[in-house]
């Protein structure tokens, strides 16, 4: 009610002097504003890429589309990352559809919209290309998109939303083979094809290893593995051997803050070693923390531990590359330590105080 109340004086004022709300220009007729479009469309050529970060953008691209169609239909990446009123959702709602019929050819669809919509109203667009989605939108409200656009490849999605159960649990997204969730929907979205899977802890209690252990099934065909770990889940590289054990690639980001000092999963170097050796195809790990190897600074120390890691006397015999970023929360960033295997023999790297943006590898 309240919002329907804000609303109706906008809209009879616009409706009756047919003047066209822009924001940043004072007010201009519609004609001016076609001749500005008109304008626009012949002064920039279309793109594939387009991020819009206001709503005022994505009308104005809309109208863009609307009179030139090349400018719609050039466009493979389309994303919008926005903080709404609640006025403009309602206008978002109704200009998605009109929108993406507009961008047929989209491959990768990025909808960051805070707060989140909860109302698919586009999700029967037909997108034929269509291979990515990234996404807030609660699970339930998306699961007609999904089961709408078989096409999809990569699921990029956020919290699941209020509903009791996760709306996209019961849906087939086997042809969906990289997905990036949260670890309270993991359990029920993972399936035997998937290849590529980021999980990230939420603001519940849930370990990460708890929610691997809850897998219905052993991912065999899985080869990349990002996952966020509280630095209390002693069993986590043994869990992911269990049940991911084809891995090439994995990186283990801590997240929950710890003491310096106290025990990581590594703590216990036997069990640590054997999960390792388990993983019989890792060919790279990358390990963020809060914590330390060894003593700071004792390289010797770090080196016997390293040389532990990659199996003593037994070299693990896929494992090419090692990077720990120690202490990373710490003022001066801590310190990052590579290990790399050329030619058999393993040799180190440190980086004191190292600048994220030459570490990606980390994210
Ligand atoms: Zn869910």
């Amino acid at each position: 009610m309240i919002a329907s109340a804000r609303l109706r004086p906008f809209v009879r004022t616009a409706r009756a002097s047919r003047h066209v709300f822009t924001p940043g220009i004072m007010v201009a007729t519609r004609s001016q504003q076609k001749n500005k479009l008109a304008m626009t469309a012949s002064s920039t050529p279309p793109r594939e890429m387009r991020t819009f970060k206001d709503v005022a953008s994505l009308i104005s691209f809309k109208e863009l589309a609307a009179l030139k169609p090349e400018h719609g239909t050039a466009v493979i990446q389309l994303a919008l990352i926005v903080d709404i009123s609640a006025l403009e959702r309602e206008v978002l709602e109704r200009l998605l559809p009109a929108l993406l019929t507009l961008t047929p050819n989209i491959i990768i669809l990025t909808l960051w919209v805070y707060p989140p919509i909860s109302t698919v109203s586009f999700a029967r667009v037909p997108l034929p290309s269509l291979e990515v989605i990234r996404t807030n939108i609660p699970h339930r409200a998306l699961r007609p998109f999904v089961a709408f656009h078989p096409t999809l490849r990569a699921l990029d999605i956020d919290a699941c939303g209020r509903a009791r159960r996760c709306g996209l649990s019961t849906l087939n997204i086997h042809q969906v083979n990289d997905i990036s969730c949260l670890v309270s929907c993991v359990p029920k979205l993972v399936h035997k094809d998937v290849e590529r899977l980021r999980v990230a802890l939420d603001d519940t209690d849930v370990l990460m290893s708890a929610a691997i252990s809850a897998f219905p099934i052993s991912l065999h065909r899985l080869h990349v593995l990002t996952v966020d770990f509280a630095a209390n889940d002693k069993t986590i590289l043994r869990v992911i051997a269990t049940n991911m054990p084809g891995i090439r690639n994995l990186k283990l980001l801590e997240r929950c803050k710890a003491n310096r000092h106290a025990a990581r999963p590594w703590t216990d170097a036997t069990g640590w070693c054997a999960a390792l050796k388990k993983l019989s195809q890792l060919d790279q790990l990358v390990v963020r923390t809060n914590g330390v190897l060894s003593t700071p600074d004792d390289r010797k120390a770090e080196r016997e531990l390293f040389h532990r890691w990659v199996g003593g006397k037994q070299l693990h015999s896929t494992l090419r590359y090692i990077a720990v970023w120690q202490r990373y929360n710490d003022r001066d960033r801590g310190v990052i330590s590579e290990w790399s295997r050329e030619d058999g023999n393993w040799k180190g790297k440190w980086t004191e105080a190292p600048v994220a943006s030459g570490f990606a590898m980390f994210d």
